[in-house]
């Protein structure tokens, strides 16, 4: 063990786990390829201010999560705490919306760091794979994100998560919800920093996961009353997509999500396997939000998915992922002239896509039989000075035990051959 640690809140991805994670981004991204989604990477860290206007001020990302910094040269920066401000932002500052091809789909996969406290499911560095579709209010688009990943976490084998769905209406009608939902909350018996938030942000008050606050909210107004005519029509179009393509949904009034940007449509995955840290992803339409960080009006809708949590979710049904053996062949020489001979094959098997590995460092046949063993190979070869006076190698299927000599000109071509 070295001086070192991961930071408090992080973990590393270790083989054999790791394929896992691989797997999970693997699948969460196919859909997305498979529907005309383009890929983007944008830097770890944007302009703090991206962020606060974006996410919004008040949130808890912003106001208690975020890493903020100041570099050397003065510039005000942040770890990104999410994904959707920096891909508005990139895709504004290359006038992607400008190519006349709205929507512009994207995806992407990476790493992002909230100041939290840590617990399971809860991490300070996380991974999350997301998707944008930037510059169209069409209630399809809505549902094929939401479709897309019940695709996904479907194609993982996973069964017992969840969709609530919900309509956070728009300019014209939240703002009348909010001053009724805002009388209410003044009435209650409230902590005085959840009634700052009334001020600011009430509709996160529905939000708080405290069973004395939530006692309270029996009787709060809810949104789906006061939704405007054409909120109500759009959310009603979203509602018939998914269900005419057959993905189950819970309409819940009460999701408002941690993010400020949110209009109209959003919904959330969550897993019953998971404990108090249940959602596995969220998303939702985000038709302000250009705006807010100074570009044209742009309606967007867009999720991230959360990989860690996704790879939690699989643990927590049993799910086992059918990964294929990353080694299908591993060499053993015994001696120096079988190193050289071998290790020429290894290179001709790899440049011919076969996977393989080799028993490195001069192990003797036993401790090399043991890595082999453990590479979860399916065929060994092994070759030994007789062997190589007569020109062979020895390749054995390692189910069977059932070993053949194999002259070492054809080997590359037989162990490919048995592979197809
Ligand atoms: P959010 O933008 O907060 O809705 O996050 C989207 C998804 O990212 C969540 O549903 C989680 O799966 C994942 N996620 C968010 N924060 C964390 C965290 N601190 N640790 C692990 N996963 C997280």
């Amino acid at each position: 063990m070295s001086t070192f640690k991961a930071p408090k809140g992080t973990y590393d991805l270790l083989p054999p786990d790791s394929a896992t994670y691989l797997a999970v981004r693997e699948a969460i991204s196919a859909p997305l390829r498979n529907s005309g989604y383009g890929y983007i990477e944008t830097p770890g860290f944007e302009d703090v201010a991206l962020f606060a206007r974006g996410v919004g001020e008040s949130t808890d990302i912003v106001t208690k999560e975020m890493y903020a910094f100041e570099t050397k040269g003065g510039d005000q920066l942040a770890l990104r705490p999410e994904g959707t401000a920096s891909v508005l932002r990139a895709a504004l500052e290359a006038s992607l919306h400008k190519a006349g091809n709205l929507p512009v789909k994207l995806w992407y996969s990476g790493s992002y760091y909230r100041y939290e406290r840590p617990q399971k499911g809860r991490y300070r560095h996380f991974s999350q794979v997301g998707a944008e579709a930037i510059g169209a209010e069409d209630p399809a688009l809505d549902a094929e994100l939401i479709i897309l990943a019940d695709q996904a976490y479907r194609s993982l084998g996973l069964r017992e998560f969840r969709i609530l769905l919900n309509s956070l209406g728009d300019q014209e009608c939240r703002p009348v919800y909010r001053a009724a939902l805002q009388e209410f909350l003044r009435g209650l018996d409230l902590d005085e920093e959840t009634r700052r938030r009334i001020d600011i942000n009430p509709l996160r008050v529905l939000d708080d996961k405290r069973a004395d606050v939530q006692k309270q909210l029996t009787d709060a107004p809810v949104l789906r009353d006061y939704l405007c005519d054409a909120c109500k029509a759009y959310h009603e179009e979203v509602r018939a997509l998914i269900s005419a393509a057959g993905v189950v949904f819970e309409d819940d009034e009460r999701l408002v999500r941690g993010l400020d940007y949110y209009t109209r449509t959003t919904f959330e995955f969550v897993h019953d396997g998971l404990g108090s840290q249940s959602a596995v992803g969220g998303g939702g339409r985000y038709d302000g939000l250009s705006e807010m960080i100074g570009g044209p009006a742009l309606p967007s809708v867009g999720w991230a998915l959360g990989v860690d949590r996704t790879v939690l979710a699989l643990r927590a049904e049993g799910v086992e992922l059918d990964l294929p053996s990353p080694t299908s062949v591993f060499a053993v020489p015994l001696g120096e002239e079988a190193r050289r001979a071998l290790f020429g094959v290894v290179t001709r098997l790899r440049q011919d896509g076969v996977a393989a590995d080799f028993a490195y460092g001069g192990k003797g046949l036993k401790a090399a039989m043991k890595a082999a063993n453990r590479s979860g190979a399916r065929y060994t070869l092994v070759a030994g000075e007789r062997d190589l006076a007569e020109g062979v190698v020895q390749l054995k299927e390692m189910e069977s035990g059932e070993q053949t000599a194999v002259p070492l000109d054809s080997v590359v071509a037989e162990v490919a051959a048995r592979l197809a």
